[in-house]
């Protein structure tokens, strides 16, 4: 059991979107941002739809342009989670999202040269009770004569880390954002400091959660493709939330915002940080042993369960018979490969031998039965099953 870090919580959303607290003893929420242009209406309610259909908690919304703050008066009354606005350099985007209803704001108070501005945008989060997000990130921080002093005093701390120069100068940043929130007496902040290298997240986000118990934010800033992007993303935050460090996380991919929440909610799953929805699936890497197309085999089942299957049921495809019979036994709905057939388990128990070409079709028909089975109270997740005899194959 990972022992969390007890940090403040905040409340973002209404009923009409949901609620999502972040902070003290709330689930690890998982956010995400559209890729679409926000004023782009349709597109960008359809774009909603699917992140939260994918699992988002949160899904944020840049908004450069008044037009895309006008927009948001037509989106929000049609999706149905919490939207955050993405405000850089214009605070008057965020007064103008604020009023359209939006349920909380990202700041990076950085890019808002003018403090009474800032505190402008303070105030009227106040009166509405909507927090906002704090961020720093490591490309747009800009050193401020002011802080000199603080900022050496910082850089002596951190003078053994070979980063320590970028992280005293983005704790020194925060540091001045934060005062000017607690001047006006605002406390619903949620702190971020993010960075392109995964090994700054984890020593900037370390610092900070001694420094402040506001919830943290944790992310990888510009993480890259897919391909790159989950390692360099899933290091850094596998690693502070195994520390019990991060109350909220968005991976960042150059790609489908759809893979950040699946990426996201797979790593929480992993780390017992929330409760699975969907299935499970268990598979093997394919050797020279392997018996069917195991590779296309596993990604249509993964697409089926996706689509069909609501609850962690386990499932497990193995190419053949040599950890086959094992996987099984763990699994709630299995199959492994011999002389291209297919042999299917449900918790144990042998219930069928078909050809490959049929394994698909009678795997998904046992995994929405015993779905079906466990609805209905005849069958338990998880149940252990009977030992599996080899050899199998009849
Ligand atoms: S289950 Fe069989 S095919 Fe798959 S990796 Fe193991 S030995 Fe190879």
């Amino acid at each position: 059991m990972i022992q969390r870090r007890k940090t403040r919580q905040v409340t973002v959303g209404d009923t009409a979107h949901g609620i999502v607290r972040i902070g003290g003893d709330a689930p690890v929420s998982v956010q995400t941002m559209t890729s679409g242009y926000t004023h782009e209406i349709d597109k960008c309610v359809a774009e909603i739809h699917k992140l939260a259909a994918a699992g988002a908690d949160l899904v944020r919304v840049a908004v450069p342009e008044k037009k895309d703050t006008q927009a948001l008066k037509e989106i929000l009354p049609q999706v149905k989670v919490p939207i955050v606005a993405d405000v850089h350099f214009h605070f008057q985007r965020a007064l103008e999202a604020i009023e359209a209803g939006v349920h909380k704001i990202r700041l990076n108070p950085g890019n808002i040269n003018d403090r009474a501005q800032v505190r402008e945008v303070i105030q009227a989060c106040k009166q509405r009770k909507l927090p906002i997000r704090v961020g720093v990130n490591e490309g747009s921080i800009v050193e401020r004569r002011d802080k000199q002093r603080r900022l050496q005093e910082l850089e002596r701390v951190f003078s053994d880390n070979k980063h320590g120069a970028l992280i005293a100068l983005m704790i020194t940043k925060l540091e001045e954002y934060i005062e000017l929130f607690q001047e006006e007496d605002f406390h619903d902040i949620v702190i971020s400091a993010k960075s392109i290298d995964p090994i700054v997240v984890i020593d900037v986000y370390r610092e900070i959660s001694k420094r402040f118990d506001y919830p943290l934010h944790l992310g990888v800033t510009h993480a890259g493709p897919k391909e790159t992007g989950t390692i360099r993303s899933v290091v850094p935050l596998g690693h502070l939330l195994c520390s019990g460090i991060g109350d909220t996380i968005r991976i960042s991919y150059a790609n489908d915002p759809v893979y950040e929440v699946q990426d996201g909610l797979e790593m929480l799953y992993c780390l017992g940080l929330r409760t699975r929805t969907g299935a499970e699936l268990i598979a093997c890497p394919t050797c020279g042993r392997i018996q069917v197309d195991l590779f296309k085999l596993v990604q249509d089942v993964r697409k089926a369960l996706a689509e069909e299957i609501h609850l962690p049921i386990k499932v497990a495809v193995m190419g053949c018979v040599v950890n086959g019979p094992g996987e099984c036994e763990g699994a709630d709905v299995a199959i492994f490969a011999g002389d291209r057939r297919g042999i299917i388990y449900v918790q144990g128990e042998k219930v069928a031998n078909v050809p490959e070409e049929e394994i698909l079709e009678r795997l998904l028909a046992e995994c929405r039965a015993f779905q079906d089975r466990v609805i209905r109270g005849e069958a338990k997740l998880g149940q252990k099953a009977v030992k599996v005899l080899l050899p199998v194959i009849q």
